[in-house]
């Protein structure tokens, strides 16, 4: 069994979900699960629709639905032409824009929307396109059977960002889509949605479709999770930044978690965690280009020194000097409780025996900050600054990386430097100008340079 979870851009249209329908066609002898999101930006109209109309301007958000509805039924009619379900389809369709118009006139008459209310106008969209997509495939002759996500997906009732109850999702994932991979259909379900006790329909927070297919796949023990996306992969670096940046064909979770956190924007690492820790290995892969390697993320992989260049801009740095500091067990505990108090979540740290740094990337409270260091010792804030980072498990192996990166970043000046014990990255926080050609350089060292 494999779960194959298509994002937004991937079922946008009438074309990409005949894509879907032809990538998934060449995969039934590994008993796929389908996995959808809603057509691409979908939730997004949803969302605003339902602030529209809880707003007061209800008129805009019944015409959004209007648009919304033709949307769907135009994708829906082309896919199922000749098909004796089209009208099914379509009435199902149709029905829930009604349904939707009238939540939308509760909620101009409230004035006010609840987080279960967007949960429920939030799931609209991968509810019908799971209905779609499936009425899709059993017109190209493929067993496509549509799961309904709140039978399978169960949450606590954290609404807008449900967590999932995982016992209860084996348990249902057992009745619900085991017995149709069994009779060798093709279970389709989508993303993002679940619900609650009660069956209450609940959301796993924005992004929530790759959280599912992790959700899932862990249930079913899958052999492999694919998330088809728009793009061929994670890359080696930035391709905005480095247009010779590289395709990752391998990549180790903790690796795809620290580049996620430099804003990778492929899929967040903490939503395919469920999967990768029971071992099931993660690809990513481009619905546009099928024949492409992906990347493939698992817990292990082979420990290189560099798999990933990686920066940051605009970041703050804040210096503080003390001589008490000196042999004072808890001084770091008491200096970032200060953060903390403050909201600031600190990013890159250096430490000496009478002066901390440490980066912040949101600054907005930087003031209150400063003015509690104030009392430990002489502070410093130096803003236009930037942080790039060698990523890779391998980095302190004893490889020449180091003194590789050194190298590459030249006669730079260098603010702070950071490498963590357990190896995963060499980070150096250097002028926020410099970000560009040191990232060009870093990556021209390690990846363009003929091996
Ligand atoms: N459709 C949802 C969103 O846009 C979930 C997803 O696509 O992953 O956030
Ligand atoms: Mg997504």
């Amino acid at each position: 069994m494999i779960v194959a979870k298509f994002g937004g851009t991937s079922v946008q249209d009438a074309d990409a979900i005949g894509r879907v329908i032809d990538i998934i066609g060449d995969k039934r002898a590994r008993q796929p699960i389908v996995i959808v999101s809603a057509l691409g930006g979908a939730t997004n109209v949803l969302l605003e629709i339902a602030h529209k109309a809880a707003g007061g301007e209800l008129l805009i958000a019944l015409h959004m639905i209007e648009q919304l509805r033709d949307r769907h039924l135009r994708e829906a009619n082309t896919l199922l032409q000749g098909s004796s379900e089209r009208e099914e389809i379509a009435a199902e369709v149709s029905a829930s824009f009604d349904e939707l118009a009238h939540l939308a006139e509760a909620f101009r008459t409230l004035g006010y929307l609840t987080p279960r209310s967007l949960d429920t106008v939030a799931a609209v969209g991968e509810l019908l396109s799971a209905q779609i997509v499936a009425a899709a495939f059993r017109h190209r002759g493929l067993p496509g059977v549509c799961i309904d996500a709140r039978d399978v997906m169960r949450t606590n009732d954290f609404f807008t960002r449900a967590e999932p109850d995982t016992d209860e999702i084996d348990r249902a994932a057992r009745e619900f889509i085991l017995p149709v991979i069994e009779r060798g259909s093709i279970a389709i379900m989508g993303g993002f949605v679940g619900s609650a006790p009660g069956r209450v329909t609940t959301t796993l927070g924005r992004g929530g479709s790759d959280y599912s297919a992790s959700l899932v796949g862990a249930a079913v023990a899958a052999e492999a999770i694919e998330i088809w996306t728009d793009v061929d992969g994670m890359l080696t670096a930035d391709p905005r930044i480095v247009p010779k940046a590289q395709l990752i064909e391998r990549i180790r979770f903790d690796e795809a978690a620290e580049l996620a956190s430099f804003g990778a924007k492929v899929l967040h690492p903490s939503t395919i965690a469920p999967a990768v820790q029971r071992g099931i290995p993660v690809y990513v892969f481009n619905s546009r280009n099928p024949s492409g390697r992906g990347t493939m993320i698992a817990f292990e992989a082979p420990r290189m020194a560099v798999r990933a260049i990686a920066g940051k801009r605009n970041t703050t740095v804040v210096k503080l000097r003390s001589a008490r500091m000196l042999l004072a067990p808890g001084f770091l505990r008491r200096v970032f409780e200060v953060f903390e108090t403050h909201r600031t979540s600190v990013d890159v740290v250096a430490t000496s025996e009478v002066s901390i740094s440490v980066t912040v990337d949101d600054p907005s409270n930087l003031d209150a900050v400063v003015a509690d260091l104030m009392e430990f010792g002489d502070v410093a804030v130096e803003r236009q600054r930037g942080i790039v980072a060698i990523v890779g498990a391998g980095i302190a192996d004893g490889s020449r990386a180091i003194a590789d990166a050194i190298a590459a970043i030249g006669a730079v000046p260098i603010h702070m430097a950071s490498l963590s014990a357990t190896g995963i990255n060499f980070t150096l926080v250097i002028d926020d100008e410099q970000v560009v050609p040191a990232m060009q350089r870093l990556h021209r060292t390690f990846f363009e340079s003929a091996a």
